[in-house]
């Protein structure tokens, strides 16, 4: 099996004013006095504190991603925010189909794909983001609803720039519920075929983060089942406290 150096990504999304700067120096503190963390960190907070955390993370090695992008790089697009403006704040990561973005505002695989080819193009790293809805898992349709969206949403691009996979179950986020070992190392054992199927041997180096409440008690189960090459944190990484005995977990 080939070695993945994990990462651990936290979604702050609509959370977070600048006293939440706090919370990102308890961070470097926690993680420039402990042991070294095994894992790369990244904080995706909302696009207003972007270029702050860029700049006060990086002497900890805490790197900046954004939340989102839009597919253009510039235009006319009232409230958004483009890959190249990510870049130029600091961010070297983006999410993209985030469930919440393919809910709130109708994001298609197709969508997906074309803001993660953008992200790429901007010198952004994507994070690109599948999982089921409780209804198609309790229908058995979870495995081939996300291979399926995998299909769509990677971009080839993929085969020659890194790119990163997060499975998050719809169901798991923000609910305190978390899949079994069991079907978690099912389905990101899927997610790795899928991927070395259409990109050879680059698809057995894409990381593959597991997301869905993913908390201190449960951190160090879930990042140590097979193909879970680190985790995307929402809730939890509010907390610096939390969020370092997630990465600690590693
Ligand atoms: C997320 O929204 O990406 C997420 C994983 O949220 P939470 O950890 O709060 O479930």
């Amino acid at each position: 099996m080939t070695t993945i150096s994990p990462l651990i990504a936290g979604n702050w999304k609509m959370n977070g004013l600048t006293h939440s700067l706090e919370e990102l120096s308890e961070l470097a503190r926690l993680l420039t006095t402990g042991e070294a963390p095994r894992a790369l960190v990244v904080v995706c907070p909302p696009a207003t504190l972007l270029a702050a955390v860029a700049a006060q993370g990086a002497s900890s090695g805490i790197l900046a991603g954004g939340q989102d992008c839009h597919t253009d790089a510039s235009g006319a697009h009232t409230g958004d925010i483009s890959a190249p403006m990510l870049a130029d704040a600091g961010a070297q990561f983006v999410i993209v189909g985030h469930s919440e973005r393919r809910a709130d505002h109708g994001e298609s695989d197709g969508d997906v794909r074309t803001k993660a080819e953008a992200a790429i193009g901007a010198g952004l790293k994507p994070i690109i983001c599948v999982g089921e809805s409780e209804a198609q898992r309790d229908a058995g349709e979870a495995e081939s609803v996300v291979v399926q969206q995998l299909a769509n949403s990677i971009p080839d691009a993929a085969a020659q720039h890194e790119v990163i996979v997060a499975y998050e179950p719809i169901w798991a986020i923000g609910t305190g519920r978390t899949p079994s070992l069991d079907d978690i190392r099912q389905m990101h054992a899927v997610i790795r075929d899928s991927l070395v199927q259409r990109f050879g041997g680059a698809g057995e180096t894409i990381r593959i983060l597991y997301g869905g409440s993913l908390k201190p008690v449960n951190a160090r189960e879930i990042l140590a089942v097979d193909h879970v090459n680190g985790g995307l944190v929402g809730g939890a990484s509010l907390l610096a406290k939390d969020f370092y005995t997630i990465i600690s977990a590693v």
